[in-house]
């Protein structure tokens, strides 16, 4: 133990999960000496999980970059903070004014939101593009279109301690277990103390195995159980019918579909045996407060928005959303400050406040407040970026802090577009593999280094501080994105994070009463939170939904296929996720002691497949999909159905998304990385 006394102590907000648990920090000598969580009145209750306590010696790597990088004669050398700014000025200008669409920027959840309005202003204001998204793209943005489309806002709908008010959880798609593990850890609780629990994961996960029902869908079915059981609801009588024909559009034709999908054909599309539909149905529809809970499982697929509207229609159907209702719907937000990049508009169709682009009122409320014209273009998504690099029509990406290569299905593809792409822009603390293949590399500072806020998964505005200074040479994004627009001669206003959120707030009515000082003072704020007496929005739909017309809208879409399908060439499916130890590509979890709870990625097999193939725990083993190739050492499990794979993502080295296929959700573009048709072999 060190004995020199502690130096500072910071409340902050872990930037990893989308649980956002607060933390408070001790340093001593600009190092962390410890990470405590807190009960200030958070989702953790002071608790966390071993990524926000223990991951933090990633700060303080000796592979942290702490100089800017610019290609020089096919290699990345260091270059000054000044000659460096200068370079992407420069060369960023010649887009501007006479092709502003060849030039994209991807922001994130690494960027606090003060930064993704910054980037999105950036893009609009500096460049006169709307070619702006994040990483949403790629794991919920079928959550904010879907729930926007039937509720009228794209978040979920309660504060996560409506959890003990609930008596019956239906939780899809989601190990919150390893995902989000104080999320995870207070539903075990819930079940313990007596709400009953559906699981729908085609996976045997923790919860699962506590389950009252256990559904096991066949990947990409998802949209064909949800009608099952809503089929069940409305035949026996368990939909609440005088709140659909007071509060929603589109029962009739609704029932005219379900009557599509009793048990039995659902059961022959999903694999779910028609009893257990049956069972889970009965239960959710007769209880008094049922809350759904949902992850990735339900997104990340070719039907993605179909399948969160699929799942809005059983909330509704079963009374949990909605005036009157004791429940709610709520996504499981992968990363911290996913919600909160969306909701500062760094998205293609969508100014800060989910104001649309295509609304002449909206832009020309920006175009006044920032002095220029916005473009009313709707932008390119980041799938959509990749196709324009490869076709020559994009000229300049700025990716911050999303490393798009380890992170983008079909790799191969994304590399490509890296390629063929003549400025390629990138934001990290590590060289990452997008850094590798980028043109000028900014080297930024990490979550712990930063002051400004964060939105979690239950819409909650947290505050993020410095709990220790950056190393020296590293700046914030913050910093560097006003630099690169001073030298282009544009001043993009707001000089500090607060005053970035007080222009937000002033621009987006959905945030309108929310500010640095008033979180300071009160601490977290849900949004909408409408003026500065507004005590925030924990509930949302009490009354009416935000729809025009108050109204719900329930969704008419049939089940579809999948994107990829098995055959005797790719007999098996593979599907991908996270693990509990790390966190996305791993960057910063595998530069900690976490390296040494999960050392390498796995391939989690059924027993049965296993032998068929000779295979024992730790042999490595060769997948090959219709898109690449990867070899993972086996791991033998009852997690996984015989001929369904799992794997996580958290080591880039390994190419899990080297198999993944370029197939996406129709209605937002994001990849349908649960489902990749894959044959194996002994390597
Ligand atoms: Fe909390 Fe998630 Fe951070 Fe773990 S990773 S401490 S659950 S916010």
């Amino acid at each position: 133990l060190d004995p020199r006394p502690i130096e500072r102590r910071t409340l902050t907000t872990c930037g990893f999960c989308g649980v956002g648990c607060s933390l408070e920090v001790a340093a001593r000598d600009n190092g962390i000496a410890t990470v405590r969580p807190v009960d200030d009145g958070g989702v953790n209750r002071g608790h966390a999980c071993v990524k926000g306590r223990f991951s933090h010696g990633f700060v303080t790597s000796p592979e942290r970059l702490t100089a800017p990088l610019v290609r020089r004669g096919g290699s990345l050398e260091p270059a000054s903070w000044e000659e460096t700014i200068g370079f992407v000025a420069g060369r960023l200008a010649e887009h501007r004014g006479t092709e502003p669409d060849s030039f994209a920027l991807i922001s994130s959840a690494r960027a606090t939101n003060e930064e993704n309005y910054l980037a999105q202003k950036f893009a609009r204001a500096v460049m006169g593009t709307n070619n702006v998204d994040n990483c949403a793209r790629v794991c919920h943005a079928p959550s904010a279109a879907g729930l926007a489309a039937t509720f009228g806002l794209g978040g979920g709908t309660n504060p996560f301690d409506d959890l003990d008010r609930c008596d019956t959880v239906l939780l899809v798609g989601a190990n919150p277990t390893h995902a989000h593990p104080v999320v995870g850890s207070r539903l075990f609780q819930r079940v313990v103390d007596g709400a009953r629990l559906v699981v729908v994961d085609p996976r045997r996960t923790l919860l699962a195995r506590h389950a009252d029902v256990h559904l096991r869908p066949r990947p990409g079915t998802n949209v064909a159980l949800f009608h099952g059981l809503a089929h069940v609801l409305v035949r026996d009588g368990l939909a609440d019918t005088g709140f659909l024909e007071t509060h929603t559009t589109g029962f009739d034709d609704l029932q005219e579909l379900l009557r599509d999908y009793p048990p039995e054909r659902a059961s022959a599309i999903t694999g779910v045996p028609a009893r257990d539909l049956e069972s889970a149905a009965r239960l959710y529809g007769n209880s008094r407060a049922p809350m759904i809970f949902y992850g990735l499982g339900v997104t990340e697929h070719r039907h993605g928005t179909d399948g969160v509207r699929a799942l809005a229609n059983l909330a509704l159907l079963g009374g949990a959303v909605g005036p009157g209702s004791g429940g709610g719907i709520n996504p499981l937000r992968g990363q911290n400050n996913v919600q909160g990049a969306c909701d500062m508009g760094a998205m293609p169709d969508a100014l800060p406040g989910y104001q649309k682009v295509l609304d002449d009122g909206a832009r020309a409320r920006f175009s006044e407040a920032w002095g220029t014209g916005i473009s009313p273009r709707p932008g390119l998504r980041i799938p959509q970026m990749f196709d324009a690099a490869r076709s020559g029509t994009l000229k300049a990406l700025w990716a911050i802090g999303e490393d798009v290569l380890a992170t983008g299905a079909d790799s191969s593809s994304v590399e490509a577009a890296l390629e063929a792409c003549p400025l390629v822009i990138c934001n990290d603390l590590f060289l990452s593999a997008t850094a590798r293949m980028a043109d000028v590399v900014f080297p930024v500072a990490a979550w712990l280094e930063k002051d400004g806020t964060f939105v979690n998964f239950d819409r909650r505005f947290q505050r993020v501080r410095p709990a220790v200074r950056p190393p020296a040479g590293v700046r914030t994004d913050f910093e560097v994105l006003h630099a690169v627009a001073a030298a282009m001669g544009a001043d993009l206003g707001c000089p500090t994070p607060e005053a970035a959120l007080a222009e937000c707030a002033e621009l987006a009515p959905l945030f309108a009463g929310i500010s640095h000082q008033r979180l300071d003072q009160a601490g977290a704020l849900h949004w909408p939170c409408t003026s500065a007496e507004s005590p925030g929005t924990p509930r949302l739909y009490r009354e009416r939904f935000a729809t025009p017309d108050g109204l719900a809208h329930l969704a008419v879409r049939p089940y579809l296929p999948p994107g990829e399908e098995t055959d005797g060439d790719f007999p098996f499916l593979l599907i991908t996720g996270r693990r509990g130890e790390h966190y996305n590509t791993g960057s910063m979890t595998r530069r900690t002691g976490n390296l040494a709870l999960l050392p390498q990625e796995t391939l989690d097999i059924d027993a049965a497949d296993a032998a068929s193939f000779g295979l024992r725990n730790g042999d490595p083993v060769q997948l090959t999909s219709r898109h690449g190739r990867a070899v993972l050492p086996a791991r033998i499990t009852d997690d996984v159905e015989p001929g369904q794979l799992f794997a996580g993502f958290h080591f880039p080295g390994a190419g899990v998304n080297n198999l993944t296929s370029a197939v996406v959700d129709e209605a937002t573009g994001c990849p349908e990385y649960k489902l990749t048709a894959v044959r194996i072999r002994p390597a």
